[in-house]
């Protein structure tokens, strides 16, 4: 457990919340990479015996340093942009060990994925596959392709996190797949590496990944007629982690149940993981600015801190929940509150009716935010978005400096000329 309570205060990993509050500041993002390491290290255990490779989501939280200590572990990266392509290079990241997922890439993104040697492109149309070809002939190197298919299975999770069923714009159906699967092998410009499918996020039950894999199983074997063969099974990510009371994802069972249906394929299994490694590693670090308690009856009480939607923007984009902790409890009374930042929106609020024993000044931590945190923040309201800090087993270390209202205003012209 990275966050654990010593002498009634918070600490990560044996450090004191506080202190780091005292040192950069709040808000602040705090990440344990003891925790991420060994979540790596649990997945990868649990996996034995598949071939397999931990491809991180770089968009779940792509912060260099982190970066760079996942590919010291060996990790492979799946980027959804040529701009996360750049970071996972930035942090000495392999190319070779990068799949490309998502369903708009642009030329420059598909030129720069081929440059670079990356594993594989994760197709997801069949346009998509003419421009890969088309551009891996005009730079005259072959390009590594898996098509990313739709299993339509039932991931039993938020529909806006749900991505493998029918009615989602993601990947292509499986009957298409073979069509494309010919076209591919057929072409002097691409190599076929892989099948890929991910179904959403956030998923709990071992059963949904059983589906997908024999869902990617039968396609094996439907393009085994047609002589063609692929390197690897890839099924994605969406590893579900405990927010509230939600039951933890069975690892172990995962892998056991993976391995049973792999059987004595020789194609290796990859995995996209990216809530998984970060999300219990991270915490939003906020400080307590305003209580406005409730009036009168009908009233609610609002504790009114300084992180907002635009540092971590789930609990208004999905309703998320996540816990929240008073970092030292002191004196105060305990009273439900709901926990909302300076930001003009009425759903601008990180949680609704928690009990806490909070006082104005009092620090707390936003539970489970290393993941779809600080990489889905904005400057909503021209607010600079907060620092990264990464702790280890001997100290912290600030990983992202504080952005300052010049960083935000740099590109900004107050008079624009005409050209
Ligand atoms: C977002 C995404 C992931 C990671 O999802 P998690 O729920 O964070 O594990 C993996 N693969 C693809 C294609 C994605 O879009």
């Amino acid at each position: 457990m990275p966050y654990a309570r010593s002498g009634g205060e918070l600490h990560v990993d044996g450090v004191p919340l506080a202190r780091i509050a005292d040192a950069v500041g709040t808000p602040a993002y705090v990440y344990s990479w003891p925790s991420v390491r060994d979540r790596y290290a649990e997945l990868d255990t649990a996996l034995d015996g598949t071939g397999q490779r931990i491809c991180y989501s770089v968009k779940a939280n792509g912060n260099l340093a982190l970066l760079a200590r996942l590919a010291k572990l060996g990790a492979g990266f799946d980027i959804v942009s040529g701009g996360e392509l750049e970071r996972v290079l930035r942090a000495g990241g392999d190319p070779s060990r990068v799949v490309f997922s998502g369903v708009g890439k642009s030329v420059e993104d598909i030129d720069f994925g081929i440059k670079c040697g990356i594993d594989a492109f994760n197709v997801e149309s069949a346009s998509e596959l003419d421009r890969i070809e088309s551009r891996a002939r005009v730079i005259g190197r072959k390009a590594r392709v898996s098509i990313r298919v739709n299993p339509d299975v039932d991931a039993h999770t938020h529909p806006y996190i749900a991505t493998g069923l029918k009615e989602n714009k993601f990947g292509v159906p499986a009957d298409l797949a073979v069509e494309l699967y010919r076209r591919a092998a057929a072409s002097a410009d691409l190599y076929v590496v892989g099948i890929a499918c991910h179904i959403g996020s956030q998923i709990a039950q071992v059963e949904p990944f059983r589906e997908a894999l024999c869902g990617l199983l039968g396609l094996v074997d439907a393009l085994g007629k047609f002589g063609i063969a692929v390197e690897h099974l890839d099924i994605g990510g969406g590893f579900g982690i405990v927010y509230e009371d939600e039951t933890p994802l069975d690892l172990d069972a995962l892998g056991q149940v993976l391995r049973a249906t792999l059987g004595r394929r020789p194609a290796k299994l990859y995995v996209e993981p990216g809530r998984l490694l970060v999300a219990e590693a991270g915490i939003l670090l906020t400080r307590v600015e305003y209580l406005k308690p409730a009036p009168a009856p009908g009233y609610r009480n609002f504790a009114v801190v300084d992180a907002a939607m635009n540092d971590l923007i789930r609990p208004a984009l999905y309703g998320a929940w996540h816990a929240v902790d008073a970092v030292a409890p002191g004196g105060a009374p305990s009273k439900h509150w709901d926990v909302v930042g300076p930001v003009c929106e009425t759903g601008d609020f990180l949680a609704l009716d928690r009990e806490l024993a909070v006082a104005e000044g009092d620090l707390l931590a936003i539970r489970e935010a290393g993941a779809y945190g600080f990489s889905q923040g904005s400057n909503y309201n021209t607010r600079p978005r907060p620092p990264e800090v990464i702790v280890d087993e001997d100290g912290f270390t600030v990983a992202r400096k504080r952005e300052t209202v010049a960083d935000l205003l740099r590109l900004e012209i107050t008079t624009p000329e005409r050209p």
